[in-house]
């Protein structure tokens, strides 16, 4: 899969990829990182992206010609791709937009700085969207990594054990159950006595009563959710 980073900071994206499982990505060809900077689109004679705010207020905006062009020759290199834009004014991504996004073949990031951009750019390219929570950043580059982050680990091949994806929170109604690593002891804490036994149904049933315990404390909407779906499934078979 593809990924265009369209921003005019790339040295903040670069060293992500450098270390780790999205470096194994790209290793093994699973993943492609473009950057596109609009500042090489810009036809100012001082390469300048951005100006003061028509209809005034505070700040700068980022100007519709050189991200017009930069996603124009973009689009003319591959109509197929996706154009996200993050702002924080968008739908919250979630890890179902995480999956399905997985499925595209090439996804651009278009990252906002200053004020933001330019609403008649977004107009005209935007495939979707997004924000990554409800506070506002210097810039789209952190909320663009994170999204690449999260649609590449559910692509086939990118995670060493893709099991682990089928138990994360967020997959069920229910968080994940808490985990531990060895040693059994340390600092004075054992971890639960039940996990150490090797009877996999009492490991299951601890582990469901851990994730419900967590959802309730940690996610109680989703917990009143869960709940909800639980019973409505005893009903059904119930009056069957
Ligand atoms: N003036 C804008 C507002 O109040 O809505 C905020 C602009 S912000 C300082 C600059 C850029 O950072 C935005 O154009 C966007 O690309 C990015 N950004 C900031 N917060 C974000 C968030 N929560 N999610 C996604 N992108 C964000």
């Amino acid at each position: 899969m593809k990924f265009t980073f369209v921003t005019l900071f790339s040295n903040l994206i670069e060293g992500y990829f450098r270390d780790s499982i999205l470096k194994r990505a790209i290793d093994k060809k699973l993943l492609e990182i473009n950057y596109l900077n609009p500042r090489d689109f810009s036809t100012n004679k001082h390469f300048k992206v951005d100006d003061t705010a028509v209809g005034g207020g505070a700040g700068m905006v980022m100007n519709p010609q050189p991200l017009y062009d930069a996603l124009s020759e973009l689009k003319k290199q591959d109509e197929s791709v996706h154009v996200i834009f993050l702002t924080p004014v968008a739908k919250p991504f979630r890890q179902n937009d995480a999956k399905r996004l997985a499925t595209k073949t090439h996804v651009a990031f278009v990252s906002g700085r200053y004020e933001g951009i330019d609403e008649r750019v977004i107009e005209d390219f935007a495939d979707e969207v997004f924000s990554i929570g409800d506070y506002i950043l210097t810039g789209g580059e952190l909320a663009s990594l994170v999204m690449c982050d999260a649609i590449s680990r559910n692509i086939e091949g990118v995670l060493g054990n893709s099991d682990s994806l089928s138990v994360e929170s967020f997959e069920t109604p229910l968080l994940e159950a808490p985990s531990f690593s060895k040693p059994k002891d340390y600092r004075q804490n054992s971890v639960p006595k039940e996990y150490l036994k090797g009877n996999h149904s009492k490991i299951r049933s601890l582990k469901l009563a851990l994730s419900e315990c967590k959802t309730k404390f940690f996610r109680p909407e989703q917990f009143i959710k869960y709940n909800c779906t639980s019973a409505m499934g005893f009903l059904v078979k119930k009056t069957k």
